[in-house]
Protein backbone atom coordinates (compact mmCIF):
# COMPACT_ATOMS: atom_id res chain seq x y z
CA UNK A 1 0.00 0.00 0.00
CA UNK A 2 0.94 3.23 -1.01
CA UNK A 3 1.38 6.16 2.18
CA UNK A 4 -1.80 7.56 1.80
CA UNK A 5 -3.83 4.42 1.86
CA UNK A 6 -1.76 2.81 4.78
CA UNK A 7 -2.78 6.10 6.19
CA UNK A 8 -6.61 5.21 6.47
CA UNK A 9 -5.89 0.68 5.82
CA UNK A 10 -2.86 0.21 7.66
CA UNK A 11 -2.99 -1.83 10.91
CA UNK A 12 -6.77 -2.76 10.87
CA UNK A 13 -9.06 -4.28 8.32
CA UNK A 14 -12.60 -4.47 9.95
CA UNK A 15 -13.83 -6.28 12.82
CA UNK A 16 -15.31 -9.68 11.69
CA UNK A 17 -17.45 -10.10 14.30
CA UNK A 18 -19.70 -6.74 13.74
CA UNK A 19 -17.75 -5.46 10.65
CA UNK A 20 -17.05 -2.31 12.09
CA UNK A 21 -14.71 -0.33 9.93
CA UNK A 22 -13.54 1.88 12.56
CA UNK A 23 -11.27 0.68 14.81
CA UNK A 24 -13.67 0.07 17.90
CA UNK A 25 -12.46 1.40 21.10
CA UNK A 26 -11.64 -1.46 23.88
CA UNK A 27 -11.97 0.88 26.86
CA UNK A 28 -11.04 -2.06 29.18
CA UNK A 29 -8.37 -2.38 31.92
CA UNK A 30 -8.02 -6.04 31.77
CA UNK A 31 -8.97 -9.48 29.30
CA UNK A 32 -10.77 -12.70 30.85
CA UNK A 33 -10.21 -15.73 29.85
CA UNK A 34 -12.00 -19.13 29.95
CA UNK A 35 -9.39 -21.35 31.72
CA UNK A 36 -6.22 -20.00 34.17
CA UNK A 37 -4.23 -22.20 31.84
CA UNK A 38 -5.01 -20.10 28.94
CA UNK A 39 -4.64 -16.86 31.26
CA UNK A 40 -1.00 -18.16 31.91
CA UNK A 41 -0.19 -18.90 28.45
CA UNK A 42 -0.87 -15.40 27.45
CA UNK A 43 0.03 -13.60 30.21
CA UNK A 44 3.50 -15.40 29.50
CA UNK A 45 3.81 -14.57 26.08
CA UNK A 46 3.24 -18.24 24.52
CA UNK A 47 -0.06 -17.84 23.20
CA UNK A 48 -1.01 -14.12 21.23
CA UNK A 49 -3.44 -11.96 23.18
CA UNK A 50 -3.88 -8.98 25.94
CA UNK A 51 -3.61 -9.40 29.34
CA UNK A 52 -3.79 -5.67 30.91
CA UNK A 53 -4.32 -2.53 29.19
CA UNK A 54 -1.39 -0.66 31.18
CA UNK A 55 0.74 -3.53 28.26
CA UNK A 56 -1.02 -3.70 25.45
CA UNK A 57 -4.63 -2.75 24.25
CA UNK A 58 -6.62 -3.86 20.78
CA UNK A 59 -7.27 -0.32 19.58
CA UNK A 60 -4.04 0.69 20.73
CA UNK A 61 -2.52 -2.13 19.30
CA UNK A 62 -3.83 -1.04 15.64
CA UNK A 63 -2.53 2.23 16.12
CA UNK A 64 1.12 0.77 16.86
CA UNK A 65 0.73 -1.88 13.89
CA UNK A 66 -0.73 1.65 11.29
CA UNK A 67 2.39 3.83 12.23
CA UNK A 68 5.12 0.66 12.12
CA UNK A 69 3.52 0.61 8.67
CA UNK A 70 3.87 3.93 7.81
CA UNK A 71 7.24 4.47 9.23
CA UNK A 72 8.22 1.39 7.69
CA UNK A 73 9.14 0.29 10.46
CA UNK A 74 9.32 -3.61 12.23
CA UNK A 75 6.93 -2.92 14.86
CA UNK A 76 5.69 0.09 17.41
CA UNK A 77 4.99 1.05 20.80
CA UNK A 78 2.16 3.97 21.50
CA UNK A 79 2.48 6.07 24.55
CA UNK A 80 0.58 8.50 26.74
CA UNK A 81 2.35 11.29 25.11
CA UNK A 82 5.47 12.33 23.14
CA UNK A 83 7.31 12.69 26.45
CA UNK A 84 6.16 9.38 27.78
CA UNK A 85 7.78 7.93 24.63
CA UNK A 86 10.63 9.86 24.91
CA UNK A 87 12.35 8.59 28.61
CA UNK A 88 10.51 5.52 28.36
CA UNK A 89 13.68 4.54 25.60
CA UNK A 90 15.88 6.44 27.02
CA UNK A 91 15.59 5.14 30.69
CA UNK A 92 14.85 1.20 28.44
CA UNK A 93 18.24 1.99 26.74
CA UNK A 94 21.03 3.85 28.52
CA UNK A 95 23.05 3.41 31.88
CA UNK A 96 25.33 5.16 34.03
CA UNK A 97 28.34 6.40 32.23
CA UNK A 98 26.70 6.17 29.03
CA UNK A 99 26.72 9.29 26.51
CA UNK A 100 24.29 10.96 24.60
CA UNK A 101 24.63 12.79 21.74
CA UNK A 102 22.64 15.70 21.15
CA UNK A 103 21.82 19.25 19.52
CA UNK A 104 21.02 22.49 20.60
CA UNK A 105 17.36 23.75 19.69
CA UNK A 106 15.23 20.81 20.73
CA UNK A 107 11.93 20.77 22.37
CA UNK A 108 12.45 22.31 26.06
CA UNK A 109 10.55 18.84 27.39
CA UNK A 110 13.08 17.17 25.96
CA UNK A 111 15.93 19.31 27.12
CA UNK A 112 14.27 19.23 30.66
CA UNK A 113 14.38 15.40 30.58
CA UNK A 114 17.50 15.11 29.23
CA UNK A 115 19.64 18.05 31.68
CA UNK A 116 16.91 17.39 34.88
CA UNK A 117 16.20 13.79 34.91
CA UNK A 118 18.99 11.66 32.82
CA UNK A 119 22.16 13.40 34.48
CA UNK A 120 20.46 11.78 37.59
CA UNK A 121 21.10 8.69 36.53
CA UNK A 122 24.67 9.27 35.53
CA UNK A 123 23.78 9.53 32.12
CA UNK A 124 26.17 11.67 30.04
CA UNK A 125 24.69 14.87 27.59
CA UNK A 126 26.60 16.24 25.37
CA UNK A 127 24.69 19.33 23.40
CA UNK A 128 26.71 19.97 20.07
CA UNK A 129 26.04 22.72 17.36
CA UNK A 130 23.59 21.49 14.48
CA UNK A 131 26.48 19.96 12.29
CA UNK A 132 27.71 16.28 11.73
CA UNK A 133 31.10 17.13 11.41
CA UNK A 134 31.08 18.16 15.95
CA UNK A 135 29.39 14.84 16.05
CA UNK A 136 32.20 12.89 14.28
CA UNK A 137 34.28 14.32 16.80
CA UNK A 138 32.53 13.97 19.84
CA UNK A 139 32.15 10.34 19.41
CA UNK A 140 33.56 8.49 22.84
CA UNK A 141 33.82 4.47 23.77
CA UNK A 142 31.15 5.43 26.06
CA UNK A 143 28.80 6.67 23.12
CA UNK A 144 25.33 4.98 22.74
CA UNK A 145 22.76 7.13 21.82
CA UNK A 146 22.47 10.13 19.21
CA UNK A 147 19.23 11.78 19.18
CA UNK A 148 17.99 14.74 17.29
CA UNK A 149 14.78 16.08 15.74
CA UNK A 150 13.93 16.33 11.98
CA UNK A 151 13.26 20.10 12.07
CA UNK A 152 14.27 21.24 15.51
CA UNK A 153 11.61 22.93 17.41
CA UNK A 154 11.86 26.05 17.84
CA UNK A 155 15.53 27.06 16.07
CA UNK A 156 14.19 25.05 12.74
CA UNK A 157 17.87 23.15 12.45
CA UNK A 158 18.00 21.01 9.60
CA UNK A 159 20.42 18.59 10.15
CA UNK A 160 21.89 16.06 7.87
CA UNK A 161 20.39 12.53 9.24
CA UNK A 162 22.19 10.93 6.58
CA UNK A 163 25.40 12.16 7.43
CA UNK A 164 24.66 11.78 11.44
CA UNK A 165 23.48 8.20 9.98
CA UNK A 166 26.92 7.30 8.62
CA UNK A 167 28.70 8.44 11.58
CA UNK A 168 26.21 6.30 13.63
CA UNK A 169 26.97 3.26 11.90
CA UNK A 170 30.66 4.00 11.74
CA UNK A 171 30.21 3.33 15.77
CA UNK A 172 27.85 0.75 16.21
CA UNK A 173 25.82 3.86 18.01
CA UNK A 174 22.15 3.88 17.80
CA UNK A 175 20.25 7.14 15.77
CA UNK A 176 16.78 8.14 17.66
CA UNK A 177 14.96 10.70 15.66
CA UNK A 178 11.99 12.76 17.12
CA UNK A 179 10.32 12.85 13.69
CA UNK A 180 6.77 15.07 15.16
CA UNK A 181 6.79 18.26 12.92
CA UNK A 182 7.72 16.15 9.41
CA UNK A 183 5.54 13.14 10.63
CA UNK A 184 5.56 9.61 8.42
CA UNK A 185 4.13 12.13 5.75
CA UNK A 186 7.46 13.60 4.55
CA UNK A 187 9.20 10.47 4.24
CA UNK A 188 9.47 8.19 6.65
CA UNK A 189 13.03 9.11 7.83
CA UNK A 190 14.41 5.04 7.90
CA UNK A 191 15.54 5.90 4.26
CA UNK A 192 17.83 8.60 6.10
CA UNK A 193 19.38 6.02 8.94
CA UNK A 194 16.79 6.57 12.02
CA UNK A 195 17.12 3.30 13.48
CA UNK A 196 14.82 4.42 16.25
CA UNK A 197 11.63 7.01 15.25
CA UNK A 198 9.50 8.81 18.34
CA UNK A 199 6.93 10.85 17.69
CA UNK A 200 4.54 13.60 19.74
CA UNK A 201 1.08 11.89 18.20
CA UNK A 202 -0.13 14.82 19.78
CA UNK A 203 0.55 16.98 17.46
CA UNK A 204 -0.07 16.34 13.57
CA UNK A 205 -0.93 12.97 13.59
CA UNK A 206 -3.72 13.84 15.79
CA UNK A 207 -4.30 16.98 13.79
CA UNK A 208 -7.15 18.38 16.11
CA UNK A 209 -5.43 19.05 19.45
CA UNK A 210 -7.74 16.29 20.44
CA UNK A 211 -5.66 13.75 22.90
CA UNK A 212 -2.06 13.33 24.13
CA UNK A 213 0.14 10.82 22.72
CA UNK A 214 3.58 9.63 21.87
CA UNK A 215 5.07 6.63 19.78
CA UNK A 216 8.39 4.87 19.55
CA UNK A 217 9.07 2.89 15.76
CA UNK A 218 11.97 0.37 15.63
CA UNK A 219 13.13 0.88 11.77
CA UNK A 220 14.70 -2.50 12.08
CA UNK A 221 18.09 -0.47 10.63
CA UNK A 222 19.78 -1.61 14.03
CA UNK A 223 21.56 -4.99 14.69
CA UNK A 224 20.46 -5.38 18.38
CA UNK A 225 22.57 -8.93 18.16
CA UNK A 226 25.87 -7.07 17.49
CA UNK A 227 24.70 -3.65 18.94
CA UNK A 228 26.21 -1.50 22.06
CA UNK A 229 23.61 -2.31 24.23
CA UNK A 230 24.55 -5.39 26.23
CA UNK A 231 21.36 -6.78 27.88
CA UNK A 232 19.66 -6.13 24.23
CA UNK A 233 22.83 -7.72 22.38
CA UNK A 234 22.23 -11.15 24.70
CA UNK A 235 18.53 -10.91 24.54
CA UNK A 236 18.68 -10.37 20.47
CA UNK A 237 20.87 -13.60 20.37
CA UNK A 238 17.66 -15.85 21.42
CA UNK A 239 14.93 -13.23 20.32
CA UNK A 240 16.54 -11.65 17.17
CA UNK A 241 15.46 -8.08 15.75
CA UNK A 242 12.18 -8.05 18.10
CA UNK A 243 14.48 -7.94 20.99
CA UNK A 244 14.15 -4.49 21.90
CA UNK A 245 10.76 -3.79 21.37
CA UNK A 246 9.47 -6.87 23.12
CA UNK A 247 11.87 -5.77 26.24
CA UNK A 248 10.51 -2.07 25.84
CA UNK A 249 6.83 -3.56 25.93
CA UNK A 250 7.27 -6.72 28.80
CA UNK A 251 9.34 -4.24 31.14
CA UNK A 252 10.40 -0.76 30.34
CA UNK A 253 6.76 0.32 28.83
CA UNK A 254 5.05 -2.51 31.82
CA UNK A 255 7.18 -0.62 34.42
CA UNK A 256 7.12 3.04 33.63
CA UNK A 257 3.33 2.99 33.05
CA UNK A 258 3.42 5.46 30.32
CA UNK A 259 0.91 3.27 28.44
CA UNK A 260 -2.15 5.48 26.37
CA UNK A 261 -6.19 5.39 27.14
CA UNK A 262 -7.89 3.60 24.53
CA UNK A 263 -10.20 6.21 23.29
CA UNK A 264 -7.10 8.39 22.80
CA UNK A 265 -5.28 5.87 20.72
CA UNK A 266 -8.78 5.62 18.43
CA UNK A 267 -8.61 9.68 18.14
CA UNK A 268 -4.91 9.28 16.86
CA UNK A 269 -5.91 6.28 14.07
CA UNK A 270 -8.70 8.95 12.94
CA UNK A 271 -6.06 11.87 12.64
CA UNK A 272 -3.59 9.25 10.61
CA UNK A 273 -6.19 9.01 8.51
CA UNK A 274 -6.38 12.32 6.78
CA UNK A 275 -2.27 13.19 7.87
CA UNK A 276 -1.57 13.04 4.23
CA UNK A 277 -3.90 15.39 2.63
CA UNK A 278 -3.23 17.86 5.98
CA UNK A 279 0.50 17.77 5.78
CA UNK A 280 1.34 19.80 2.37
CA UNK A 281 -1.54 22.04 2.77
CA UNK A 282 0.06 23.08 6.63
CA UNK A 283 3.09 23.47 4.38
CA UNK A 284 2.21 25.03 1.72
CA UNK A 285 0.51 27.62 4.03
CA UNK A 286 3.82 28.31 6.26
CA UNK A 287 5.71 28.84 3.54
CA UNK A 288 3.48 31.42 2.08
CA UNK A 289 3.43 32.75 5.55
CA UNK A 290 7.04 32.88 6.19
CA UNK A 291 7.39 34.88 3.02
CA UNK A 292 4.77 37.35 3.91
CA UNK A 293 6.27 37.75 6.82
CA UNK A 294 9.73 38.20 5.09
CA UNK A 295 8.31 41.19 3.18
CA UNK A 296 6.93 43.03 6.20
CA UNK A 297 9.00 46.80 6.68
CA UNK A 298 8.24 45.98 10.33
CA UNK A 299 9.09 42.42 10.59
CA UNK A 300 12.77 42.05 11.75
CA UNK A 301 13.80 38.24 11.23
CA UNK A 302 11.87 35.49 9.75
CA UNK A 303 13.38 31.87 10.73
CA UNK A 304 11.67 29.41 8.19
CA UNK A 305 13.77 26.69 6.61
CA UNK A 306 12.11 27.05 3.28
CA UNK A 307 13.23 30.58 2.84
CA UNK A 308 14.89 31.54 0.14
CA UNK A 309 17.54 33.01 2.59
CA UNK A 310 17.99 29.73 4.68
CA UNK A 311 21.12 27.62 4.93
CA UNK A 312 18.82 24.58 5.61
CA UNK A 313 16.74 25.04 2.66
CA UNK A 314 18.33 22.60 -0.04
CA UNK A 315 18.72 19.91 2.77
CA UNK A 316 14.58 20.57 3.78
CA UNK A 317 13.94 20.20 0.53
CA UNK A 318 15.95 17.35 -0.19
CA UNK A 319 15.25 15.46 2.46
CA UNK A 320 11.54 15.89 3.50
CA UNK A 321 10.16 15.37 -0.17
CA UNK A 322 10.07 19.43 -1.04
CA UNK A 323 8.42 20.70 2.41
CA UNK A 324 10.10 22.38 4.61
CA UNK A 325 7.39 21.62 7.43
CA UNK A 326 4.56 24.07 8.98
CA UNK A 327 6.73 25.92 11.82
CA UNK A 328 7.99 29.40 12.26
CA UNK A 329 9.13 31.59 13.87
CA UNK A 330 9.66 35.38 13.58
CA UNK A 331 10.67 38.84 15.63
CA UNK A 332 9.46 42.25 15.48
CA UNK A 333 11.18 45.16 14.80
CA UNK A 334 13.33 46.28 17.61
CA UNK A 335 11.17 47.83 20.77
CA UNK A 336 7.84 46.33 19.26
CA UNK A 337 6.63 43.64 22.30
CA UNK A 338 5.57 40.39 21.18
CA UNK A 339 2.71 40.33 23.86
CA UNK A 340 0.83 43.07 21.96
CA UNK A 341 1.41 41.41 18.80
CA UNK A 342 0.12 37.61 19.82
CA UNK A 343 -2.92 39.31 21.69
CA UNK A 344 -3.82 41.41 18.49
CA UNK A 345 -4.08 37.77 16.70
CA UNK A 346 -7.62 37.36 15.97
CA UNK A 347 -7.67 34.00 14.36
CA UNK A 348 -4.86 31.77 15.35
CA UNK A 349 -5.03 31.18 19.16
CA UNK A 350 -2.54 31.93 21.74
CA UNK A 351 -1.92 27.99 22.28
CA UNK A 352 1.10 26.04 23.58
CA UNK A 353 1.10 23.74 21.21
CA UNK A 354 1.39 23.03 17.66
CA UNK A 355 0.23 20.69 14.50
CA UNK A 356 -3.38 21.18 15.37
CA UNK A 357 -5.72 22.33 12.08
CA UNK A 358 -6.26 25.72 13.84
CA UNK A 359 -3.28 28.34 13.44
CA UNK A 360 -1.50 28.68 16.95
CA UNK A 361 0.90 31.15 17.94
CA UNK A 362 3.25 31.52 21.15
CA UNK A 363 6.05 33.21 23.15
CA UNK A 364 8.24 30.57 23.64
CA UNK A 365 10.74 32.41 26.43
CA UNK A 366 8.12 32.73 28.44
CA UNK A 367 6.47 29.80 28.61
CA UNK A 368 8.40 26.65 27.02
CA UNK A 369 11.56 27.92 27.71
CA UNK A 370 10.55 30.15 30.96
CA UNK A 371 12.16 27.51 33.53
CA UNK A 372 15.50 28.57 31.83
CA UNK A 373 17.57 31.89 32.50
CA UNK A 374 18.49 34.58 29.79
CA UNK A 375 21.44 33.04 29.09
CA UNK A 376 20.84 29.26 29.06
CA UNK A 377 17.56 30.44 26.45
CA UNK A 378 20.26 32.39 24.48
CA UNK A 379 22.33 29.08 23.76
CA UNK A 380 19.13 27.00 23.21
CA UNK A 381 18.90 29.54 20.33
CA UNK A 382 15.34 31.46 22.24
CA UNK A 383 15.45 34.97 21.79
CA UNK A 384 13.20 37.00 24.16
CA UNK A 385 11.23 38.63 20.94
CA UNK A 386 10.63 35.31 19.47
CA UNK A 387 7.02 34.89 18.24
CA UNK A 388 6.93 30.92 16.87
CA UNK A 389 3.84 29.85 14.70
CA UNK A 390 2.22 26.66 13.96
CA UNK A 391 0.32 27.29 10.95
CA UNK A 392 -2.69 25.69 10.14
CA UNK A 393 -5.01 24.50 7.43
CA UNK A 394 -7.31 27.54 7.26
CA UNK A 395 -7.19 29.20 4.14
CA UNK A 396 -4.33 31.47 4.05
CA UNK A 397 -5.81 34.70 3.50
CA UNK A 398 -7.35 34.45 6.40
CA UNK A 399 -4.00 33.43 8.20
CA UNK A 400 -2.59 36.53 6.55
CA UNK A 401 -4.49 38.92 6.83
CA UNK A 402 -4.60 38.17 10.82
CA UNK A 403 -0.75 38.25 11.32
CA UNK A 404 -1.20 41.64 9.19
CA UNK A 405 -3.48 43.44 11.32
CA UNK A 406 -2.07 42.17 14.68
CA UNK A 407 1.76 43.53 13.92
CA UNK A 408 0.51 46.59 12.41
CA UNK A 409 -1.17 46.98 16.06
CA UNK A 410 1.95 45.87 17.99
CA UNK A 411 3.77 47.72 15.81
CA UNK A 412 2.52 50.93 15.23
N1 LIG B 1 8.87 16.28 20.64
C1 LIG B 1 8.60 17.46 20.05
C2 LIG B 1 9.38 17.86 18.83
C3 LIG B 1 7.59 18.29 20.56
O1 LIG B 1 7.32 19.47 19.96
C4 LIG B 1 6.88 17.88 21.71
C5 LIG B 1 5.82 18.72 22.30
O2 LIG B 1 5.64 19.87 21.93
C6 LIG B 1 7.21 16.65 22.31
C7 LIG B 1 8.20 15.88 21.75
C8 LIG B 1 6.51 16.16 23.55
O3 LIG B 1 5.26 15.67 23.19
P1 LIG B 1 4.01 15.57 24.21
O4 LIG B 1 3.57 16.97 24.48
O5 LIG B 1 3.02 14.75 23.46
O6 LIG B 1 4.50 14.90 25.44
Amino acid sequence: MRPATTAIHGGFDYDPETGATAVPIYQTASYAYASAAELAEVFHGRAPGHVYSRISNPTTHALERRLAQMEDGIGAIATASGMGAISALMLGLLRAGDELLTTRGLFGGTVSLFHNILTRFGIIIKTLPPDADAFARAVTPETRVIFAETITNPTMDVLDLEALSHIAREHNILLVVDATVTTPVLGPIKRLGADVVVHSTTKFINGHGTAIGGAIVDTGSYRWAGGRFEDLATLAERAGQMAFLARLRNVVYRDLGACPAPQNSFLMLQGLETLPVRMPIHCENARRLAEFLDGCASVKWVNYPGLADSPYRPTVYRLYNGCAGALLTFGLADGADPFACLDALRLARRMTNLGDARTLALHPASTIFAEYDARDRTEMGVTDDMIRVSVGIEDFEDIREDFEQAIAKATE
